[in-house]
């Protein structure tokens, strides 16, 4: 007997016209569509033609309207729809979806009175405060759509979206409030954004703090205090009904985090993502509806923190959090398992970096247990991590964790996506088919999940079609290494163009394979039970005497050293066999052990047993070519993916003796400080190299 889950994926795929349907029809259309997909050819005027597809093509919808009316009209405005948890202001607030729905058609009233139409473009820059949520709403309410671009993101970062978007007018606040680092005035980057950018928007409306106010805005030609002009517009009775758009019209743009190149702005087309969101949320995630309360502890500016924060629990009429700390320092490592706790928390989804985090401060997993045994747990039936690969070992423990202390049957469940998919490509179903294959199954009462396996991202969600192919576009055996691309149409959230930039569409994603297949620019394999692996991004690859290896892989290997805490592994350039893969290591650290200086290169010892780690998991051929050790080295973007690329260059200008050469950070970049400490960890280990050479000492 097939697995349910490949069952609904077998039929999503044979038949989307009728299984997307049947999932549209869950919502709330102002404008029912009359079918599901409509294929095209879309001519460039490059003249080059490309594959091109429309869901629910003569549909028209209002996702704030999907979001909140619809759940009030229903009898369901005292449920709770939001719980704001802000560790760095001490503040906790609760919204009913009645609450929510009133401030939403209140400012949405004032987008009007200020200008914002149907079509338009606002760019949000804010905390992870709940205006920001409603900020988002009301935008949608007017058939406008939104940008949201990271709080706290440098103004030139900031720019280039605001030249990108040309979004009529921007929303934000007096300042952000970064872990313990204290208010973070915004002024300085918007003001500074505006001022970098050829476009200008015609207003900024401002959130005020209390823990920083930015100094009259009303004084300013085109800066606005919302707040007052929410308390004006509620004096006058303004409000905005909702404006619904037609299906393929663009409910937002995101800019994907750009570990790569200049920023791309994805549109997400309005009928696709609602229907295609409201599916994974259920099916995926397990977030059914009144009662039930999901916890995704991204950040608005991303991807994730517009579907799982937002959207998608607010669709189905759940509860979500909104959750302004760290996961360690406010206060401490055990902040997540507090929140679920408090608030009986279902589904905890985060990313692999935050419990690399936490398990640094707390490798015993002290404040889990704490919590786990007097019960706090309990409620927890899913532990959701995506963003970069989970090494198995972080998938076990916490495994072994869920498995003691949440909900019978809990599981940690690695799930794969992107900013273009709009939703997870991979995971594993956790919920019952009920509802998704139609008539509801018999199987649905004893639904029980696939198995985990550690270090796959699972297998593909409804109408995402994954294929693995080598670089010419030939398909490849299970089991093996290569591209991970996708057939066209992709799944109703997924992407079909960027905004603004068809030519770049049809480069980034169809080029490489001639429309055939859309490239993910991931590498990894589907293994012979057709679990999908993402082992790297394509340029993550090393190429080690012809054998291509993931860098990821061998990361997970050195990760399995019980004194290793982080590891991120480049290709070193070697004249015999092209590349060697060469790794950066932090080891792990014990409370209560010396923390102080420690030398670049490892002891011969620990070399020697990470590396016959390395050649027992990869091969011998994979053999590290060197080991720089070191604390707070391993740079990262903002949403928390390694900057392997920075590494990269700064080893390949080590080998070459040019330790001050430049390189390339990206403006996304967490901490620019962290290049510092490893361009000095690379020129250490490099002069020590060379001194260890001139002894006539064994090379490391
Ligand atoms: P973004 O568009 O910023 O969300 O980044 C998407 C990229 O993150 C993907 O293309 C993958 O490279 C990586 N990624 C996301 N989730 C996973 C996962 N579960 N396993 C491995 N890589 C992942």
């Amino acid at each position: 007997m097939p697995h349910p889950q490949d069952t609904v994926q077998e039929l999503s795929l044979r038949d989307p016209e009728s299984f997307w349907r049947h999932h549209a029809d869950l919502l709330h259309w102002h404008r029912k569509p009359s079918r599901a997909l409509r294929r095209t050819t879309k001519t460039l005027p490059s003249g080059v033609s490309h594959p091109h597809w429309t869901w629910f093509p003569d549909g028209e919808i209002s996702t704030t309207y999907n979001c909140l009316d619809r759940h009030v009209a229903a009898g369901r405005g005292d449920n709770v729809a939001i719980i704001w948890e802000s560790p760095v202001t001490g503040s906790k607030e609760k919204y009913t979806y009645r609450r929510l729905l009133d401030e939403v058609e209140v400012l949405a009233g004032v987008l009007r009175e200020e200008g914002v139409r149907k079509g338009d473009v606002v760019l949000i820059y804010m905390p992870m405060i709940p205006a920001a949520l409603i900020a988002a709403l009301a935008i949608v309410r007017l058939g406008a759509m939104h940008a949201a671009v990271f709080g706290g993101f440098a103004a030139t970062s900031l720019a280039q979206r605001i030249e990108a978007a040309k979004p009529r007018m921007i929303m934000t606040a007096s300042c952000g409030i970064e872990g313990t680092k204290g208010p973070l005035a915004y002024r300085p980057m918007v003001e500074g954004a505006i001022e970098k950018s050829s476009f200008k928007p015609e207003k900024v409306i401002i959130w005020q703090r209390d823990q920083l106010r930015w100094d009259k805005p009303d004084k300013l030609a085109g800066q606005r205090n919302w707040q007052r002009l929410v308390k004006s517009a509620r004096n006058r009775g303004v409000r905005a009904e909702a404006v619904p758009v037609k299906s393929n019209e663009g409910l937002y743009v995101i800019y994907t985090s750009g570990t790569t190149g200049l920023p791309k702005g994805v549109i997400r087309e309005a009928g696709g993502h609602a229907v295609g969101l409201s599916l994974s949320i259920r099916y995926l995630f397990d977030i059914n509806g009144p009662g039930d309360v999901m916890f995704c502890t991204s950040d608005i500016g991303w991807v994730v923190g517009h579907c799982y924060i937002l959207y998608g629990p607010l669709m189905v009429g759940a509860t979500s959090i909104l959750y302004e700390g760290k996961p360690v320092g406010t206060p401490d490592a055990g902040a997540f398992w507090r929140v679920v706790e408090e608030h009986k928390v279902n589904t905890l989804s985060t990313a692999p970096t935050a419990l690399r985090a936490i398990r640094k401060d707390d490798p015993d997993n002290k404040f889990f247990e704490e919590v786990g045994r007097r019960g706090g747990l309990k409620t927890l039936r899913g532990l959701f991590l995506a963003g970069e690969r989970s090494e198995p070992s972080i998938i076990r423990i916490y495994q072994d964790l869920l498995t003691k202390y949440a909900a019978p049957g809990a599981n940690v469940v690695d799930h794969w996506w992107s900013t273009e998919s709009g939703s997870p490509i991979s995971g594993l179903a956790q919920h019952s088919t009920a509802g998704l294959l139609a008539p509801a199954s018999p199987q649905d009462a004893a639904y029980k999940p696939l198995p985990i396996k550690p270090g796959s991202a699972g297998k593909p969600m409804p109408g995402f079609d994954v294929r693995i192919v080598d670089d010419e576009g030939n398909e490849v055996p299970k089991g093996t290494m290569g591209n991970v691309v996708m057939v066209t149409p992709l799944a109703p959230t997924g992407l079909t163009t960027l905004f603004n930039d068809e030519e770049r569409f049809y480069k980034g994603y169809l080029k490489r394979f001639n429309g055939r297949w859309l490239d993910t620019g991931d590498a990894g394999m589907i293994d012979e039970d057709g679990y999908i692996h993402i082992m790297a991004r394509s340029d993550d690859i090393i190429n080690v005497a012809a054998h291509r290896f993931s860098t990821g892989a061998i990361e997970q290997a050195i990760l399995s050293h019980p004194d290793v805490g982080e590891a991120s592994v480049v290709g070193i350039p070697d004249p015999l066999k092209g590349h060697l893969p060469f790794a950066f290591i932090q080891p792990r650290t014990t409370p209560g052990s010396n923390d102080g200086p420690i030398p670049a290169t490892p002891m011969p010892e620990l070399f020697t047993s990470i590396n016959t780690l390395v050649r027992e998991q990869i091969g011998a051929i994979a053999s590290l070519g060197g080991i720089i050790q070191g604390r707070n080295m391993i740079p990262k973007t903002r949403s928390g993916k390694t900057l392997r690329r920075v590494l990269r260059e700064l080893v390949e200008n080590g080998v070459k003796g040019d330790f001050d050469a430049k390189v390339n950070v990206p403006p996304t970049v967490e901490d620019a400080e962290v290049v510092t400490v490893a361009r000095g960890r690379v020129r250490e280990y490099f002069e020590e190299r060379e001194g260890a050479k001139k002894m006539g000492r064994a090379k490391l």
